[in-house]
């Protein structure tokens, strides 16, 4: 059977971004009958907030959203992960190091145009990798091997990702800390537990695509023969054409729903965004289910503009 999951990360409350995000997944699945898990991502975060878990499960119940198993906290069972870096770490194929940014970036060539990250150059790889893991103070990344890796995104088209030049080694376990041991990193989790509980749907943002290349070297690494089938979304932006983050005001579900607005208008304004209606408009979870259709969705990013604020905070 399909499983998908909702994942999200409870860094804080979900924005308007997330609502989408989730309220398509969500729709694909009660659509096409796949099994939804919920995930709560509490690892890709450094801290995490009291309540903040609990307010993000009750804000996707508020926007009429349901699920079949969990949620689900990723770090309640840390065995797997660990496991998995003994697996990689056997094969040769992930390694502790301790360079700092300063010494990573002194060695690297400038950043690709168009990315903002640092390659990782392959002359700070050590000669030899060794066959044990432990978590002591360091942070592990695994060697990206030279080549292409290629998948047809079931939205945004064919891919084709070289991780060894755009990124390089990546990080798959972060160092300790003095409040806390060391931890999987996103990459890692996310393969481990999309496994683990069966995924084979992954429909989120495109900001993640090229996370999709680097988790199937992850997955190819631990003999993992099944990759999910993906299906990345475009971005929210803010009005400026950013990336829809705390500069735009404050775009927090919970802050609307505070403020009186009620779940139909936040829902009518994504199924605006989805090409569902010309105009934001009242619309039910269930009839954002029914009446959701992949094939209408725009390909271009979806911008937050002054009228969408100003349809979420009128009252009448
Ligand atoms: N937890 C991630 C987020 O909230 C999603 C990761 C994923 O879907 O793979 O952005």
């Amino acid at each position: 059977m399909p499983v998908t999951r909702l994942a999200p990360s409870p860094t804080g409350a979900l924005h308007l971004g997330n609502a989408r995000t989730f309220l398509v997944n969500w729709a694909l699945a009660r659509q096409r009958g796949w099994r939804i898990v919920l995930r709560i991502e509490d690892l890709d975060t450094p801290r995490v907030k009291p309540g903040v878990m609990d307010l993000t499960v009750d804000l996707l119940r508020w926007l009429g959203m349901d699920w079949d198993a969990g949620p689900l906290v990723q770090s309640a069972t840390p065995q797997p992960h660990v496991d998995a870096m003994e697996v990689l770490a056997r094969a040769g194929l992930v390694y502790p190091t301790d360079l700092t940014r300063t010494q990573i970036e002194a060695a690297a060539s400038a950043p690709q145009e168009g990315s903002h990250e640092v390659v990782f150059p392959a002359s700070l790889r050590p000669p030899t990798v060794p066959g044990r893991f432990d978590d002591a103070h360091v942070c592990w990344r695994l060697l990206a091997p030279p080549g292409e890796v290629r998948f047809e995104d079931a939205f945004a088209g064919p891919q084709v990702f070289d991780v060894s030049r755009v990124i390089g080694d990546f990080v798959v376990w972060t160092r300790r800390t003095p409040d806390r041991p060391g931890q999987p990193a996103y990459q890692l989790a996310v393969v481990v537990d999309d496994d683990r509980q069966g995924v084979t749907e992954v429909v989120r943002g495109d900001d993640l695509l090229d996370s999709a290349a680097r988790q199937m070297l992850v997955r190819r690494g631990l003999g993992i023969g099944r990759e999910p089938r993906y299906t990345h979304l475009p971005l929210v932006l803010g009005p400026d054409g950013r990336r829809l983050a705390k500069r735009h005001g404050d775009t927090r579900l919970d802050t609307f729903r505070a403020g009186g607005t009620r779940a139909e208008r936040v829902i009518g304004l994504v199924a605006h965004w989805c090409g569902m209606v010309e105009r934001p408009a009242e619309v039910s979870a269930s009839e954002f289910l029914r009446g959701f259709d992949l094939r209408k969705m725009a390909r271009e990013p979806i911008v937050l503009t002054a009228e969408s604020l100003a349809w979420l905070s009128r009252r009448t």
